[in-house]
């Protein structure tokens, strides 16, 4: 969607920390980061929210891809949160589907 700044980084318009990218999933950096790690990982296919889809494989494949780059990255045996944000109670404010990966420090329940 060409107005959606998360399809614009799925493009390479609008430029992004990248960490992985396959067929399916693109995961990058978050730019306000929020712990020592924080990373987005989001399908290449514009989904505003998670009430706009019915597509368990792509779902299920943004949290195994957030799984993988802890590992990766070094910091899923610490441990980390996977978080998606759904429209206006639950803080949502770029409407392309993507999953929060933070890791790093301990966080702290419930989130506000
Ligand atoms: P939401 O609040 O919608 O769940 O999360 C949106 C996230 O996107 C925020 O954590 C915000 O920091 C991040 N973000 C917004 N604009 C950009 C950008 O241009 N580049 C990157 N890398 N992250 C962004
Ligand atoms: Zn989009």
């Amino acid at each position: 969607m060409s107005s959606c700044l998360f399809c614009k980084i799925v493009a390479g318009d609008i430029p992004a920390d990248k960490i992985y990218e396959d067929e399916d999933v693109f995961a990058f950096h978050d730019i306000g980061k929020q712990a020592p790690h924080h990373f987005l990982v989001i399908p290449k296919i514009h989904i505003a929210s998670l009430n706009e889809t019915n597509d368990a494989a792509l779902v299920g494949k943004l949290t195994l891809t957030a799984s993988k780059i802890a590992k990766d990255l070094g910091f899923a045996d610490e441990g980390y949160r996977v978080v998606m944000n759904c429209n206006d109670h639950g803080g949502q404010t770029v409407y392309h589907l993507h999953l929060h990966c933070l890791g790093g420090r301990v966080l702290s329940w419930p989130p506000g």
